[in-house]
């Protein structure tokens, strides 16, 4: 059990603040004190922000890209604020966007931003409120990396983890949430058990495979269509502390996915995962799998790696705790800060790539992306079993394998031009993968219209249509992701 203060005090010192604001409906603006024209909000535990500045930093995400500015910020300081903040913005018309944090969504096209209406700062309600042995209730807010802090010192662990573990437990659980253990367990929204989420009619509801289990299914990798989740009851599984990594080099990429392949369907590893490497103008394939063990339990290498063909040589392993593994990214990403890197405009593209097309189409696509175009980003190649994914929302390819292929690009140079030309490529890019029968995980930066949400969706979109007219009828709820 864990209570945490209130994050963004000191930083909104000095701030414009109201526990109590109006809003005027004829000139569409916000005030901290009522006009006599204007509307007042309810009383709010926590506070609306409207300077000019937060305002401004709540205009960005990790893409710096895509820029809309809100006309407040709600630092909530319950769960009823949210539900009245969304009920206020339904009865006048306004839009509302959760996100992971003030300007630190991770979405890289303005996913979680609003123009002109409010965004609301999740991470202030980040409370993880109870631990068992198989599951903890968490608020929407709190971070992966903080709710294994506590879990990990008792030997559990939510079973698939994402490689960046400073995501907002209700980020990834609106858009999927993959990783290396995927292939077993499924995504994250495929292991979470029940939600505590308010509508976008602004009522507050529970709901689970069991219990409003419509709800359930429409804001599991929902985009944040249908509603807030304010609180999740996720699934932990018993984990040993220790964990050895293997990474290996290949140059030939069908032998690459053949190996892949035949590792999760034997499921020797905990964890299987691999990328591209360019190297002077070719690109090589590096396995990166993981083992789990306990001290006086170590895995046997040998029986592990019997059989693949890797290139002789280029076999590393190291061992490390559990908490360090699930958090490796972090000397990395605190590299990239401190180079001004993570500052840099990221025009992702993440696609998820139909088995048997995933040869064809990794090269189709390499051949026409120079090593500049990558801005020394990674590229992501990895497989799963996308039968194992039981949120409808989740859009998958068929098949009994599908390949996670991801350009993690950094626009170098950040200029405009070179950035709309990056966001070009990864549309034509997108519709080679459409073609190719693939799925665009949507947190990426390509431009959509009507009909390619339709067509991501199919066959689902008419139940998407459905869900939004039952849940948000009056569209209030995340207008970034430009599917409404
Ligand atoms: C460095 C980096 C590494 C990453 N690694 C992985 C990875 O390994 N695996 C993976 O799957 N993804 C990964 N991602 C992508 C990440 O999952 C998405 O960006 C995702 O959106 C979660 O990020 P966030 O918590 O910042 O959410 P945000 O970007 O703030 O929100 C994402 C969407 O969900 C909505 N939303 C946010 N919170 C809520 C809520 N509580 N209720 C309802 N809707 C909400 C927002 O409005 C928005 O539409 C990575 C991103 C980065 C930048």
């Amino acid at each position: 059990m864990s209570n945490r203060t209130f994050p963004r005090r000191t930083l909104l010192k000095g701030a414009l603040v109201a526990t109590a604001a109006a809003f005027n409906p004829s000139s569409r603006s916000w005030a901290a004190t009522a006009a006599p024209e204007s509307i007042s909000l309810p009383p709010l535990d926590g506070q609306l922000v409207m300077d000019a500045e937060t305002r401004a930093r709540a205009a960005d995400d990790y893409g710096h890209i895509v820029h809309r500015t809100p006309w407040a910020v709600l630092i909530p300081g319950s769960v009823q604020d949210i539900v009245k903040i969304v009920r206020f913005a339904r009865a006048h018309g306004l839009k509302v966007a959760a996100g992971r944090g003030i300007g630190e969504s991770h979405s890289t096209q303005g996913q979680a931003q609003v123009e002109a209406g409010v965004f609301i700062d999740m991470s202030a309600l980040s409370t993880v409120h109870d631990v068992d042995e198989t599951s903890a209730w968490v608020d929407a807010g709190v971070r992966w990396i903080e709710l294994l802090e506590i879990t990990v010192p008792q030997g559990r662990s939510p079973p698939t983890l994402t490689d960046f573990i400073e995501l907002s437990i209700g980020g990834t659980l609106s858009v999927g949430g993959i990783g290396g253990q995927a292939f077993r367990w499924g995504l994250q929204v495929d292991n979470v058990l029940e939600l505590d989420v308010v509508t976008g009619r602004g009522e507050l509801v529970r709901c689970s495979p069991w219990r409003h289990s419509a709800l359930f299914d429409s804001v599991r990798a929902g985009l944040g269509q249908f509603g807030i989740i304010v609180r999740a009851r996720v699934r932990l599984v018993r984990v040993p502390p220790r964990v050895r990594v293997y990474t290996a080099m290949y140059d030939d990429l069908a032998v690459f996915l053949r190996d892949q392949a035949l590792l999760v369907d034997e499921g020797r590893f905990d964890y299987a995962e691999g990328s591209v490497v360019p190297s002077g103008g070719q690109y090589s394939f590096q396995l990166e799998v993981a083992k789990y063990f306990s001290p006086g339990a170590e895995p046997n290498d040998a029986q592990l790696l019997a059989g693949l063909s890797f290139q002789p040589g280029t076999l590393q392993a190291q061992d490390s705790s559990y908490f360090d593994f699930a958090n490796r990214l972090a000397p990395l990403i605190e590299f990239l800060k401190s180079i001004g890197v993570w500052q840099l405009p990221h025009p992702w593209l993440n696609m998820f790539v139909p088995g048997p097309a995933t040869r064809p189409f990794v090269q189709q696509v390499l051949a026409q992306t120079p090593e500049a175009e990558l801005g020394q980003g990674p590229v992501l190649l990895y497989p799963f079993h996308p039968n194992r994914i039981t949120a409808p929302f989740a859009r998958m390819p068929p098949g009994h394998h599908a390949y996670l292929f991801a350009l993690l690009r950094t626009a170098i140079p950040p200029t405009p031009e070179n950035v709309a030309a990056l966001v070009a490529k990864n549309r034509l890019i997108f519709e080679q993968l459409t073609a190719a029968q693939g799925k665009r995980y949507p947190i990426d930066s390509v431009p959509m219209s009507h009909a390619d949400w339709r067509r991501h969706f199919h066959p689902h979109w008419e139940r998407f249509v459905l869900s939004k007219q039952r849940f948000d009828p009056d569209n209030v709820l995340a207008p970034g992701q430009g599917i409404f």
